[in-house]
């Protein structure tokens, strides 16, 4: 439950019990050149108490810096002489030393709600933390800063912000966000304009409600921004088997959400997923846009996300079409980011080269076919034998398909049977940063047990060949 810091008193979720406990010290830093060491617990910077990894970064970097450390119960008093710019290299356990800020919203399309009880605990924390969304790219609603976050983004310049804009009407943001604070979205952005911060824009379409001539109007309202906007997305909006179940009984589970909040009708936004036409008019629609980007920006600026592709049936678009990828961590251009880096690995590998070789890669179902093509000429260059298995998500509901939101039960059930030929390979995503664990608190070695086969986390082809290379000793195939 959403606990009050002692620090900020703000609503806050997952408070650390020992903040400011350094993690890692990287090699070559000022950190191991004074010999602070992982357990060390930073108390503050200038006699100042910390609330963050960022606070500590701005606060150190003055030209006298005086750091109390705690080891083991004793004090350890730093003080410094410097010329600034100082490479630190602490990494903190938990970067926000007072918790995860929790929003105080209720999208009526949250995938939060949706979700079955006993998913690791950290899936549950229902985040809207500015820090997160410098330092990791989270999506943030702004509704929840106060007048003193602001004055502390802009004077330490806390950029870039990834931020979930959904509509800029007003009208309809208030709705879609389900707080009445969320209205003044294109007065936020502004305010992050007019500060120098950087930041990239998205849209979680919901169809009939946020697309069409709405969706023209937040690219159009949008697009008067200037540089310091640096991409826009618009990804479909996601509905598991619970979501639609609680949504049929119109029902808001989280205790934020129970609140009805003034000014916001909790029926006005019916969800539901898209069909293949609507994410082929959305698809259409967005290709206006991009030309019109292309032409005024230089690049095509408002990216989809690849579900709309590959439920249309339609290719991912080129390499060129992502302009370096820019929300390539949320997913955005993730399956011609792979694609490429598959390509670039068999530019540099022998023919050959995994001959002898055998493996399984796990993914969703959404993108299974365009796995199982792209091995198909994987192997035929490398003389590997990997197969795919597109994993239904029994978990959460079978329309839920992308391979982020699998399971250690839906990895073992529907793997169970599979000759083990070789290591299972799934994507990273799957697994928490935090816990080390699968969305249903599994850890990947137990769902290895369970198969009696290696299972191995992997974002690329290069990572997934330099395994197999490693195994291959003892992966001869007859
Ligand atoms: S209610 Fe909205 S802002 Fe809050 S966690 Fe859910 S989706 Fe995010």
């Amino acid at each position: 439950m959403p606990v009050v810091s002692s620090l900020s008193h703000r609503r806050v979720d997952l408070v650390p019990s020992v903040p400011g406990t350094v993690l890692a010290v990287s090699p070559g830093s000022l950190a191991m050149e004074l010999g602070i060491e992982p357990g060390d617990r930073v108390l503050g910077v200038n006699g100042k108490p910390l609330v963050d990894a960022l606070e500590f970064q701005f606060q150190a970097q003055s030209e006298r810096v005086v750091i109390d450390v705690d080891r083991e119960g004793s004090i350890l008093r730093y003080d410094l002489e410097l010329e600034g710019d100082e490479f630190w290299g602490v990494t903190f356990e938990d970067p926000t030393f007072d918790g995860v800020r929790v929003c105080e919203n209720a999208c009526p399309f949250c995938f939060i709600k949706q979700i079955p009880k006993g998913m690791r605990r950290s899936l549950y924390v229902m985040d809207d933390d500015f820090r997160y969304s410098m330092l990791y790219g989270s999506f943030v609603t702004l509704t929840n800063l106060s007048e003193e976050d602001w004055q502390r983004i802009e004077e330490q310049h806390i950029s870039p912000m990834h931020v979930s804009v959904h509509a800029t009407n007003p009208g309809l943001r208030v709705e879609l966000v389900g707080n009445p604070k969320a209205g003044k979205i294109m007065d936020d952005l502004g305010r992050l304009e007019r500060a120098g911060i950087d930041f990239h824009c998205q849209l979680v379409l919901v169809p009939g409600v946020n697309d069409g001539a709405e969706m023209d109007r937040s690219l159009r309202d949008l697009s008067t921004f200037g540089e310091r906007l640096k991409s826009i997305a618009g990804v479909p909006v996601g509905l598991s088997k619970h979501g639609q179940e609680r949504q049929s009984k119109q029902v808001r589970l989280s205790r934020t959400c129970m609140r009805r909040l003034p000014g916001v009708n909790p029926e006005a936004i019916r969800v539901r997923r898209y069909e293949p036409d609507e994410a082929a008019r959305v698809i259409d629609q967005a290709e206006v846009w991009q030309e019109r980007f292309r032409h005024e920006r230089g690049d095509t600026f408002y990216h989809l996300g690849d579900e709309f592709y590959l439920m249309t049936g339609r290719e991912v678009p080129d390499a060129d079409h992502y302009a370096g990828f820019p929300q390539v961590e949320d997913g955005i251009g993730i399956t011609r980011f792979f694609l490429e880096e598959m390509e670039q690995y068999l530019r540099r590998a022998r023919p050959g080269v995994l001959r002898g070789t055998a493996g399984t890669i796990a993914c969703g179902t959404l993108v299974a076919p365009t796995m199982a093509k792209a091995m198909e000429r994987f192997n035929a260059y490398t003389g590997s034998h990997l197969t795919v298995r597109g994993i239904g998500n029994n978990y959460l509901g079978t329309e839920i398909n992308v391979s982020g939101l699998l399971s250690g039960a839906d990895l073992i059930e529907q793997l169970r049977d599979e000759p083990a030929d070789g290591p299972v390979f799934v994507t990273r995503k799957m697994i928490s940063d935090r816990t080390g664990t699968l969305l249903d608190d599994t850890r990947i070695e137990y769902v290895a047990s369970q198969l009696g086969r290696a299972v191995h986390p992997a974002e690329k082809m290069g990572e997934v060949a330099a395994y197999l290379r490693r195994l291959r000793p003892v992966l001869q195939v007859a």
